[in-house]
C-alpha cells in the first residue's frame, strides 16, 4: 500500500486537512469511548414490498427500526465531548450544544450543524450490522435510486468499481455510510430527466479521487475510482479541498455534506 493512501501519509500530504482530522479522531475516539446500543435487525420479508416501492429502510413503518436507544447515546457523546479538554471552536461548540441539553427539537439548535454530525457518528456505528445485512439481503438492481436505501439522504460521493464489461458505480451515503449501486452514466441530481452525462475532471495525485459533474445542472459528485481504501476516500472530509476546486470552477455540491464549507 503507498503511503500515501494510509490516513497519516493522506493527511501529511494535505496539511490544511488537519483541523478536520483532529475533530474526526476527537470524535472517533469519544464515540469508542461511549456504549453502541445495538439495533435490533428488521424482518426482511416484511420490509420487502417497501424496499420494491422505493421507500428507505429507517422510513419504512414495516421496518420499523427503532433508533430511540441510539439517539439517547448521542446526548451522552455531546456530554462526554463538552467535558473533554477539546479546545479550538468543536470544543466551545460542543459546550454549548451541552448547555441545551435535552434537546427536544435538534433542527431549532444553532449548532445543528454540529448535533447531526455527532448524531451520525453515534447512528453509523449503531446501524453498522443492520447496514451489513442489508447489502447482503438486497437486490441492487431493484433499487437504483439517487437517494440512500437505508436512511434516504442524498448521496455524498461516488465509486467506479471493477472493470469493463462488469464496470460499475456506486453512491456512498455520507451519513450511514452504505453504497448502492447506481447507473454507470448518468447525473443523479438530474435524476428522471434527460440521461444527461457526466464530465469527469482528474486532479493528479489524488489517489484516484476526481470531480464528476452534469453541464445541465452544474452538480458534481466526487468520484473514488479505485477499491480498497474507501475509508479514507470516501469520508467526505479527506477530499475537501476538492469541493473547493469544484466550487472554483463554478461548480455547486448538490451532495449532501455533513461538512459546512463556510463562506
Ligand atoms: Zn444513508
Ligand atoms: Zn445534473
Amino acid at each position: 500500500m503507498p503511503a500515501e493512501m494510509t490516513r497519516d501519509g493522506w493527511i501529511s500530504a494535505h496539511p490544511y486537512l488537519h483541523p478536520l482530522a483532529d475533530v474526526d479522531a476527537l470524535v472517533g475516539r469519544a464515540t469508542a469511548g461511549t456504549p453502541v446500543p445495538a439495533v435490533a435487525l428488521p424482518a426482511w420479508d416484511a420490509y420487502a414490498a417497501d424496499y420494491f416501492a422505493g421507500v428507505p429502510l429507517l422510513h419504512s413503518a414495516k421496518a420499523a427500526i427503532d433508533l430511540t436507544e441510539p439517539q439517547r447515546a448521542v446526548e451522552a457523546l455531546i456530554k462526554t465531548l463538552s467535558s473533554s479538554s477539546a479546545a479550538g471552536p468543536i470544543g466551545e461548540q460542543c459546550r454549548a450544544l451541552a448547555a441545551e441539553l435535552p434537546i427536544d427539537d435538534p433542527s431549532q439548535s444553532p449548532h445543528f450543524g454540529l448535533f447531526r454530525y455527532l448524531l451520525w457518528a453515534v447512528l453509523a456505528r449503531s446501524l453498522d450490522p443492520v447496514v451489513r445485512a442489508f447489502d447482503a439481503w438486497r437486490n441492487e438492481e431493484r433499487w437504483l435510486h439517487n437517494y440512500c436505501p437505508t436512511c434516504g439522504e442524498p448521496p455524498a460521493m461516488a465509486q467506479l468499481i471493477g472493470t469493463d464489461p462488469g464496470r460499475m458505480r456506486k453512491l456512498s451515503c455520507g451519513c450511514c455510510r452504505t453504497r448502492w449501486q447506481y447507473r454507470r452514466t448518468g447525473c443523479p441530481f438530474c435524476d428522471g430527466e434527460d440521461q444527461q452525462r457526466l464530465t469527469a475532471v482528474t486532479v493528479e495525485g489524488e489517489g484516484g479521487l476526481r470531480i464528476d459533474y452534469c453541464e445541465s445542472c452544474s452538480g458534481y459528485l466526487k468520484t473514488y475510482d479505485g477499491e480498497g481504501h474507501e475509508h479514507l476516500m470516501l469520508a467526505d472530509w479527506t477530499s475537501l479541498h476538492l469541493d473547493f476546486v469544484a466550487r472554483d470552477r463554478g461548480l455547486k455540491r448538490l451532495a449532501a455534506s455533513l461538512y459546512d464549507l463556510g463562506g
